[in-house]
């Protein structure tokens, strides 16, 4: 586009020195609109390539590098993993589409997007979306952002209402498309993350959901945009979104009695975005199996508070496919219990030799006694890799002390804090 605007310039020029003088006006005219367009197409952003493979080199030019940290400092197993995953998100909206974003950056294989909106300029209160995409469905624009950001992402955008009966038909065949990774099992995603702002869409995802036995998770933010929250949905294990329902709709109120016309629900990008980190890190740690994840974690903003809790299927549902993966699930537990027995037998093996203390950093939960010694297992925190220090103790150090060890335990830890303080001396 440069070059052949430059050579336009050039042929003007010459032009212009062989035309009479009188004609010499429309040309500089000519001229000055052409170097405008010049300017213009220099701005043009350019577009990164895609990548082959994600590589752990420590170059500017490598979009992965700092992804792939994350498997050098023993945080995530195998990070690359992460293109082999397909998410479908439902709600392009204030959380939506800025989950769909970070997926995007952290390199996701597979993105589906679902809503049937368009960009407002209502809407910039939020993040994401750019006031030149008004009036694009929110979808299509996802994609048009998403893919300049990363070109490695295939995106889907299914412009629809799922809670139409076109729309769940379209919804339900989507997720079981094997196209993009024909071996997986069950169905097409791995994840499905609901995103919407209403009830009635919820459940249409819950009842989806439960059809396809297929995990997913849930977000929300008030509509007075200070509080929200993440729970993670497993079809026959959790609690289903028809288990629980929500006070506000128990009462029977049509929600969309409650949004009235001119009556307009207060958000705040601050606890979206909050609340799109809370599902999106849910999702990167249940994807790539690294540290807790959640059942459910909330957040308050008034107050800083972060309430967290499990919910059992209730076997009263409402929602019969919900039933069904109840029994599936009863009906699976010898074997589930079978297999964590032989994988904790394994793991006592392995940790033999191990060091003194597992360690547990920031993997606070509240659990059962007698579950606590089996979760304290079952983390793959793991040690730090040489040359690495904590830059506090492990939790396990402060709940279990053993009387025996601890005068030992504070030697250590003095020595340790006398080992790193002059190391930071020696570096300044
Ligand atoms: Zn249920």
């Amino acid at each position: 586009m440069e070059v052949e605007l430059k050579g336009v310039l050039s042929d003007l020029e010459a032009l212009r020195r062989s035309a009479p003088a009188d004609q010499s006006d429309p040309i500089d005219k000519l001229q000055l609109r052409i170097q405008h367009l010049t300017n213009l197409a220099k701005s043009e952003p350019i577009r990164r390539s895609k990548v082959k493979n994600m590589s752990v080199e420590v170059v500017d030019s490598n979009p992965y590098s700092r992804l792939m940290a994350l498997q050098r400092m023993g945080i995530v197993e195998n990070y690359e993993r992460i293109r082999e995953f397909s998410v479908a998100i439902v709600g392009i909206g204030g959380v939506g589409s800025v989950a769909a974003e970070m997926l995007t950056r952290c390199g996701i294989g597979r993105l589906l997007l679902y809503d049937y909106d368009t960009v407002e300029l209502a809407n910039m209160n939020r993040l994401f979306f750019r006031p030149e995409q008004v009036g694009m469905t929110k979808t299509d624009a996802a994609v048009q952002t998403l893919q300049d950001i990363n070109p490695d992402v295939v995106l889907e955008s299914y412009t629809l209402n799922i809670t139409t009966v076109q729309g769940f038909e379209t919804f339900m065949s989507s997720l079981t498309n094997k196209s993009f990774s024909p071996n997986k099992e069950g169905s097409g995603v791995d994840l499905v993350l609901s995103c919407v702002d209403n009830y009635e869409a919820r459940m249409v995802v819950n009842q989806a959901c439960n059809e396809l036995n297929q995990t997913w998770m849930e977000s929300g933010v008030s509509e007075d945009a200070v509080s929200g929250h993440i729970q993670l949905l497993i079809p026959g294990e959790t609690a289903c979104f028809a288990c629980a329902p929500p006070l506000v709709v128990a009462s029977g109120v049509d929600e969309r009695t409650l949004k009235r016309e001119g009556v307009c629900a207060a958000s705040l990008p601050t606890t979206m975005g909050v609340v799109a980190g809370l599902l999106v890190q849910n999702t990167l740690k249940f994807l790539l199996k690294f540290g807790y994840v959640s059942p459910y974690l909330g957040y308050n903003s008034l107050k800083d508070f972060f309430p967290t809790m499990e919910m059992k299927p209730n076997p009263q549902c409402s929602n019969s496919a919900c039933l069904e993966r109840q029994k599936e699930y009863m009906l699976a537990k010898p074997a589930r219990d079978a297999a964590a027995r032989a994988k904790k037998e394994a793991e006592a093996l392995a940790t033999v030799q191990g060091p003194l203390h597992d360690d547990n950093e920031w993997n606070i939960s509240v659990v059962d006694d007698n579950e606590t010694e089996n979760d304290a297992d079952g983390q793959s925190a793991g040690a730090l890799p040489e040359g690495l220090v904590r830059e506090l103790p492990s939790a396990d150090e402060y709940q279990k002390p053993t009387v025996s060890e601890e005068t030992n335990d504070k030697l250590d830890d003095l020595e340790e804090l006398r080992r790193q303080l002059e190391a930071l001396n020696a570096d300044s």
